[in-house]
C-alpha cells in the first residue's frame, strides 16, 4: 500500500488516451473555420439568455436553451467532421459506437455546466433514472477515493484538477473496468448520444480499438489518439459561462449529474414555457394512458350508449 502511494508521488504521470494533446495543422483549422465561427456564435447566444444565471434560484433553463445546445452540437459535430476528414480519421471509431466503445471505461472528465444539464434533461425521463443516478453516485465517490489516495494536498477538498493525482486517480478508476454507465451494453451505444459531451465527441483512438480496453497491457500508453479540441475561445466561452451559471457542476459528469439531481430535487429542470412534466410518486416520469385498450373510458362510453 505504502509502495503504491510513493508510487503515486513519484512515479511517471500517465495520461489517459482522452488526456493526449493534439496540435492542429494550420491547414484543417482553416478548412474547419466556418464551424469554429458558428460554434462561438451560438455560444454567445447560450451565454446571453436571460435567466442563465439565475438556474440556482429558478430552476428553470432559460427559454430556447434545448434549441441553442442542439444548434451548438451540431455544429461541434460539422467542425469535427471537417476535422477528421482533414486528419484521415473517418474511419476511427468514436466512444459510444459500436467498435469505439472501450473507451468509454474512461469517465467523462472536462464536461461544462450546460453540457451537464442537457444531458441531464435528456435523460431525467428515462424509466431506469434512479438506477442510473445510483450508478452514476457510486462511481463518482469510487473515483474520488481513487483521486485522494493519490493527494498530498492539505485540504482533501483542494486536489488541483488536471494535477497528478487526479490524473493517476482517473487511470486507477479506469482499470477497474466500470464502463460508463451512459453506455447500453447491449447495443454497444451511447444512450445520449445526439448530446453526449463534447470531450467524448472530440476522442479519436487511431491505435486498434482492443487497446483503448483498460485491461489491455498496453493501455494506457500504447493508445494513440487525437483529441479535437474545439478553439481556444469556444473553451473559455465555456469555462466564463460555468462561473456565470454559478451551479460549482464538478467536471466529472459522473458527479455533475447527481449534483443537478440535488438541485432540481430530483425533478426535471424545465425550460421556461415548458409544459411540465408529470411526475409520479416514486420519482419517475407519468407516461400517458393508453387510450386503445378495451377498458378506456372511450370504449366504456360506446358501450354505454349503445345500451
Ligand atoms: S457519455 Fe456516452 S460516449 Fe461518453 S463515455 Fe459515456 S457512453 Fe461513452
Amino acid at each position: 500500500m505504502a509502495l503504491e502511494f510513493l508510487a503515486a508521488l513519484f512515479g511517471p504521470r500517465l495520461k489517459l488516451p482522452s488526456d493526449q494533446v493534439t496540435r492542429l495543422p494550420g491547414r484543417a483549422k482553416k478548412a474547419a473555420a466556418a464551424h469554429a465561427t458558428a460554434i462561438q456564435a451560438t455560444l454567445d447566444k447560450i451565454s446571453g439568455l436571460p435567466g442563465l444565471a439565475d438556474m440556482k434560484t429558478t430552476k428553470r433553463v432559460p427559454r430556447g436553451f434545448s434549441p441553442l445546445m442542439k444548434e451548438l452540437l451540431h455544429h461541434v459535430d460539422a467542425y469535427h467532421d471537417v476535422l477528421r476528414e482533414q486528419l484521415g480519421l473517418q474511419e476511427s471509431k468514436r466512444p459510444g459506437e459500436p467498435g469505439g466503445c472501450n473507451a468509454c471505461y474512461t469517465a467523462p472528465v472536462g464536461v461544462s455546466g450546460i453540457e451537464a444539464i442537457n444531458i441531464y434533461r435528456t435523460a431525467r425521463p428515462w424509466p431506469d433514472f434512479r438506477e442510473l443516478v445510483t450508478k452514476l453516485v457510486e462511481y463518482a465517490q469510487e473515483q474520488y477515493k481513487d483521486v485522494q489516495s493519490g493527494s498530498t494536498a492539505k485540504d482533501a477538498e483542494k486536489v488541483r484538477f488536471g494535477g497528478k493525482a487526479v490524473q493517476n486517480g482517473r487511470l486507477t478508476f479506469a482499470k477497474k473496468l466500470h464502463v460508463c454507465p451512459m453506455l447500453d451494453v447491449s447495443t454497444q451505444r451511447c444512450r445520449v448520444w445526439a448530446e453526449r459531451p463534447i470531450v467524448c465527441r472530440s476522442h479519436h483512438p487511431t491505435t486498434p480499438p482492443e487497446n483503448s480496453k483498460p485491461d489491455h497491457p498496453d493501455f494506457p500508453k500504447g493508445v494513440r489518439a487525437k483529441n479535437l479540441r474545439l478553439p481556444v475561445r469556444a473553451q473559455v466561452t465555456l469555462q466564463q459561462m460555468d462561473k456565470r451559471i454559478g451551479l460549482e457542476l464538478s467536471p466529472f459528469l459522473y458527479a455533475s449529474l447527481p449534483q443537478i439531481v440535488q438541485l432540481s430535487d430530483g425533478q426535471q429542470l424545465q425550460e421556461v414555457g415548458e409544459a411540465p412534466i408529470r411526475m409520479q410518486q416514486d420519482g419517475s416520469v407519468a407516461r400517458p394512458a393508453n387510450r386503445n385498450v378495451a377498458h378506456a373510458k372511450k370504449f366504456q362510453k360506446k358501450t354505454k350508449k349503445k345500451k
